[in-house]
C-alpha cells in the first residue's frame, strides 16, 4: 500500500478490521435529497478526520429520541400551578425552563398562553422547526407540506380535523417557527382541575395541546383518545 499516492482512507482495506469510520447504524433508506448526501458526506468526513466518532453520533440520536412531550407537560403543569413561574415563562422561556433542568441552547423559546379569547397554533411553514428539547421528535403531520401550508390559510379547518372545537369568539393566532425561535403553547387549564396535583395536571397536557392543534384533556377523560 505504501506505493499508493492517492489512497483515500489512509489505511489498508484488505486486512479486514471493523471499519470504525462507517456509520454505526445503516441509513434506513437510500438518500435521495441533496441535503441527505451533504449530511452523509459531512458526517463521514468528521468521523474520518477523528473530530467525532460514529458512537457519539449514535449517542446523540438516542438522546434526542428519549426526549418526549412529558417534558413540556411538566413545564405547562408548573405554569398552571405557580403564577410566578408562569410569569417568568412568558417573559423568558429559556430561563424559566432551565429552572426545571431543560437546557435550550442557541434558540429562543417563546411560551404562548392560550386563553378563552385567544388560541395559538404553531407551524413551521419552511421546514419542521419544533421545540424538541421539550416535545421530542415532531409528529409526521407537523412536517407535512399539507399542514405547513394549510395551517396559515385555514387554521380552523385544521383544528376541526383534530376534533378541536373553539368558540367563534376565540381568536385563532397562527405563529410561524423559525430557525432560531421555537414556540411552546401553554394550553388553557381545563375546568374542574382545581386542587389537582402538578403530576395529575401534567397528565392532561397532550403533545398536540402544546402545538396548539388541540386543547388539554378534560379531567374526566373527555377528549382523550387513548
Ligand atoms: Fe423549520
Amino acid at each position: 500500500m505504501s506505493t499508493h499516492e492517492h489512497h483515500d482512507h489512509g489505511h489498508d482495506h484488505s486486512h479486514g478490521h471493523a471499519h470504525d469510520h462507517t456509520t454505526f447504524q445503516p441509513d434506513i433508506r437510500e438518500p435521495s435529497e441533496e441535503w441527505e448526501f451533504l449530511e452523509i458526506a459531512l458526517r463521514e468526513l468528521l468521523i474520518d478526520k477523528g473530530v467525532i466518532t460514529a458512537r457519539e453520533v449514535q449517542d446523540q440520536i438516542e438522546a434526542w429520541e428519549k426526549k418526549s412531550p412529558e417534558g413540556g407537560a411538566r413545564v405547562v403543569a408548573k405554569a398552571w400551578t405557580d403564577d410566578g413561574f408562569r410569569q417568568r415563562l412568558l417573559e423568558d422561556g429559556n430561563a424559566a425552563v432551565a429552572e426545571l433542568g431543560f437546557e435550550i441552547e442557541a434558540l429562543k423559546l417563546v411560551a404562548l398562553e392560550n386563553t378563552d379569547d385567544l388560541h395559538h397554533m404553531v407551524v413551521c411553514t419552511l421546514c419542521s422547526c419544533y421545540p424538541r428539547p421539550l416535545l421530542g421528535v415532531p409528529p409526521l403531520w407537523y412536517k407535512s407540506r399539507e399542514y405547513r401550508s394549510r395551517a396559515v390559510r385555514e387554521p380552523r379547518a385544521i383544528l376541526a380535523e383534530f376534533g378541536t372545537e373553539l368558540p367563534e369568539t376565540t381568536e385563532v393566532r397562527v405563529v410561524d417557527s423559525t430557525a432560531d425561535c421555537r414556540y411552546l403553547v401553554i394550553p388553557r387549564r381545563p375546568d374542574g382541575t382545581e386542587g389537582m396535583s402538578e403530576a395529575e395536571l401534567a397528565a392532561l397536557v397532550s403533545r398536540d395541546s402544546m402545538i396548539g392543534t388541540a386543547t388539554a384533556f378534560a379531567p374526566d377523560g373527555e377528549g382523550r383518545s387513548g
